[in-house]
């Protein structure tokens, strides 16, 4: 690989890294990379600035204090013949060093940050502010006052934060209890002649999914292994396979919301056009 491809992964490794990854995530790299580390100038984020109340562009520049330690750690971590400098750098390889990155709105300068530990080889996000969660409960802002998810709605709020603090079982579950409580509602409107008093959850999930179509069409071919994920029972899955099934299930409840909130604004703008057409 050519000095400017390792240089490309670098960045790439390290932008991604700090922007989109969990908080307490560690990974390893090459400790070539941080030669590449220190050599960079500026980062680009586009993120949501809730004092813009908009989608904004977030700068970050390098300063000297960031490129003198990634020189110090390139040094560190690099094998010497000599052994004088192996002398020097051998206590230091396996220490900790830390490095806020400060991102800054370009709009109003407000600052996102991010703090990263450096050790050998590896790198761990140990700091975030604001957190993933913060942006995603404002997305959720919108369905607040939807009957449907009323009494739920904390609960929606907590299994955001869980799952931004990497507790895979706790935002599954809160999750798993807004979808229930769904699923059994429609399920309760459905006319009698299709209801069973015996039906299970996947029986109901089934026929509800028939009249509200919540699993989209494009994951047609996959509605069998959804049904069988969202059917079987919270204590059957272990902490990480519940991590990994949280996009899958939010993004279903989110659809779900999304119809109720569109039905409730058409209802809306019927209304107004009733109530105007009434007033002439
Ligand atoms: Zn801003």
């Amino acid at each position: 690989m050519s000095e400017i491809d390792e240089s490309v992964n670098a960045y790439k490794f390290l932008q991604n890294f700090i922007l989109s990854e969990q908080l307490y995530k560690t990974a390893e790299f090459d400790a070539k990379w941080y030669s590449s580390f220190a050599g960079f100038s500026r980062m680009i984020d586009h993120d949501y600035c809730d004092h813009c109340s908009a989608n904004s562009v977030f700068e970050w520049n390098c300063d000297q204090y960031i490129h003198d330690m990634f020189c110090k750690l390139a040094e560190y971590n690099t094998d010497s013949q000599n052994p004088i400098i192996r002398c020097i750098n051998d206590p230091h390889r396996n220490q900790e060093f830390f490095i806020d990155y400060l991102f800054f709105c370009t709009g109003c300068k407000r600052i996102h940050y991010y703090t990263l530990m450096f050790k050998g080889n590896t790198v761990t996000k140990i700091g975030q502010y604001p957190s993933f969660a913060s942006k995603e409960k404002l997305e959720l802002k919108k369905y607040k006052n939807l009957n449907i998810v009323k009494k739920y709605y904390i609960e929606l709020m907590r299994s955001v934060d869980a799952y931004s603090q990497h507790m895979g079982i706790a935002s599954f579950v809160y999750l798993r209890r807004i979808y229930e409580h769904m699923v059994e509602k429609e399920y309760a409107k459905l006319p009698d002649t299709i209801k069973k008093s015996n039906a299970s959850f996947d029986e109901k999930m089934k026929a509800v999914d028939k009249k509200l179509h919540i699993i989209p069409p494009e994951l047609d071919t996959q509605k069998s292994k959804i049904y069988s994920v969202l059917s079987k029972g919270i204590h059957e899955y272990e902490e990480d396979e519940c991590y990994e099934l949280y996009p899958a299930m939010r993004t279903i409840i989110i659809l779900m919301l999304e119809n109720y909130l569109s039905d409730k604004e058409s209802k809306q703008q019927l209304e107004e056009i009733e109530k105007t057409l009434k007033s002439k």
